[in-house]
């Protein structure tokens, strides 16, 4: 674990020996220190330095202030990385009095780098690095914290948790995204503080819970954030699934069985609306269980429409965007959707993208996978899959017909003085056939002085010249079908 230099961009580095030019000392600090020190590519880039703001200001020609806490934005307008366009430079700073575990009433800076580590959540977060030196303060064994692989509090956990009650979250999702574990007293002080999540705002919890979400290990942190009493604070309707067990096709309760879909989902790396789709998708179900005594047996009738009901309830309430609430929703809604290739027709299927919208078909067939590992079956039915995807791809293309043509009825009549009537789908079909026979005659030109000799045709001609068109369009559908499953492999 050694730093250099080179593993720092050049805008950051000029904005640490401007800022130490000037007098004042600087260093990266925080999350960008932890993930250099991990191997990891850091998100965003954090100066810390004894300059107050307005010192910062006069150092570099374009700045703005970011926040209420002095945090002064340093403008790279040329820079190609986005995380370096802006560098943002924060004094040292002392805790605030806390009056509500929100935010610090008011900002105090300090001359010293220890007071601003001092006041940072997590000891692997309370690094500080100067490159120019080489010197790296760790006054909390955050360096050895993170080689045990560890999320510690900084000093006292519960004095921590009460200044800012969101530390509570970012610890559960610190450790799904470094696959760390809580430390124990920091663990215990998680438990025992929990409701004061209750005072955080949803838009702050949201993206938590969003990070949890989209992290490697979401499962793992779910399940501790159930079991730290956090869940509730956060979407408390996933905890009625706890102790419902299912019909005799599931071996597990529906909590467990939407905690395991959305860990499919993180496997397999799919978005962030699948993800979200896997872990509400049966959400409905406690509210729509029923014995079925012909059955012998749970039954879930009217579960997807509850559970989309629900999730866009549960996703409004955690202020997600009017998209995000949306999309996921609707897989939620149509996730039930029928899909055995064996015994569902064409049109079934086009019935299906229609309801869920061709953009979000893929995520539906992803979301149906999720559910099938969620249930604890050890496959995904690959075949079976492929040709239910084969049949989507065959209704979402477009059809063989004569709309392919450079040239409708319409262009017909008013090209050949021709009245509507079966001569007009017979000359469409005949000018069809040596489109398929030889794409490159659909062009304007051609057609034009092709569909003027046809018009010159009797009936008996021109019907057999359609005739045979017919005959070859199906040909040519058979043709697209017959590779479409070979693509998929399901010949
Ligand atoms: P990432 O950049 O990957 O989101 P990070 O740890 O850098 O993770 P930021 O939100 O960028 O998180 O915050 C930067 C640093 O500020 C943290 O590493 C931590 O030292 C400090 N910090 C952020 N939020 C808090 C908080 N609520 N309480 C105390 N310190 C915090
Ligand atoms: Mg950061």
């Amino acid at each position: 674990m050694k730093l250099t230099d080179a593993q720092i961009p050049q805008e950051v580095l000029t904005v640490l020996s401007t800022l130490k030019n000037g007098g004042f000392e600087a260093y990266i600090v925080g999350g960008c220190v932890r993930d250099l020190l991990l191997g990891r590519t850091p998100k965003d880039w954090d100066v810390t330095t004894n300059a107050n703001p307005e010192q910062i200001q006069g150092l570099f020609e374009n700045t703005f202030y970011t926040n209420d806490f002095g945090t002064v934005g340093v403008v790279n307008d040329n820079a190609t990385d986005e995380r370096v366009k802006v560098v943002e430079v924060t004094p040292y700073r002392l805790e605030g009095k806390y009056s509500d575990a929100r935010r610090p009433d008011n900002v105090i800076f300090s001359e010293k780098i220890a007071d601003d580590l001092k006041r940072r959540d997590f000891t692997i977060n309370a690094l500080a690095f100067n490159p120019g030196s080489g010197e790296l303060i760790d006054l909390y064994e955050g360096i050895k914290d993170m080689s045990r692989g560890e999320v510690r509090a900084v000093g006292d956990a519960t004095e921590r948790f009460d200044e800012d009650a969101l530390r509570i979250l970012r610890a559960v999702r610190i450790a799904a995204e470094l696959g760390f574990a809580i430390e124990p007293a920091t663990k215990e002080a998680i438990a025992k503080n929990a409701s004061q999540l209750g005072k955080i705002s949803k838009e702050r919890i949201r993206d938590e819970f969003t990070r949890i979400v989209a992290s490697p290990e979401p499962m793992k942190a779910i399940l501790l954030a159930k079991d730290l009493g956090l869940l509730k604070y956060i979407v408390p309707e996933l905890l009625d699934g706890i102790g419902v067990n299912q019909n005799q096709a599931h071996s597990y309760d529906v909590f467990e069985h939407n905690i395991r879909a959305l860990q499919h989902a993180a496997d397999k790396n799919y978005s962030l609306e699948v993800r979200l789709a896997a872990l509400l998708h049966d959400i409905g179900k406690p509210k729509s269980r029923r014995r079925s005594e012909e059955k012998n047996d749970w039954t879930f009738h009217g579960h997807d429409v509850v559970g989309a009901k629900m999730t866009k309830k549960i996703l409004e309430n955690l202020k997600f965007s009017g998209e995000t609430v949306r999309s996921v929703s609707n897989l939620v809604r149509w996730h039930m959707f029928f899909s055995d290739p064996d015994k569902i027709t064409l049109s079934a299927v086009r019935r299906i993208i229609v309801n869920v919208g061709k953009e979000h078909i893929e995520e539906l067939i992803e979301l149906r996978i999720c559910d099938r590992i969620g249930t604890g079956r050890p496959k995904e039915q690959p075949f079976r899959l492929r040709k239910y995807q084969s049949m989507i791809e065959q209704a979402l293309r477009d059809p063989i017909s004569v709309g392919m043509l450079k040239i409708d009825g319409k262009g017909i009549m008013e090209l050949t003085g021709e009245k509507p009537g079966p001569r007009l789908g017979w000359m469409l079909h005949a000018l069809l056939e040596e489109v398929l026979d030889d794409p490159t005659k659909n062009t304007e030109d051609y057609l034009h002085t092709k569909v003027k000799e046809l018009a010159a045709l009797p009936d008996a001609d021109l019907r057999k010249l359609g005739e045979e068109g017919k005959g070859k369009k199906e040909e040519a559908e058979e043709e697209e079908v017959k590779s479409l499953r070979k693509k998929y492999f399901v010949e």
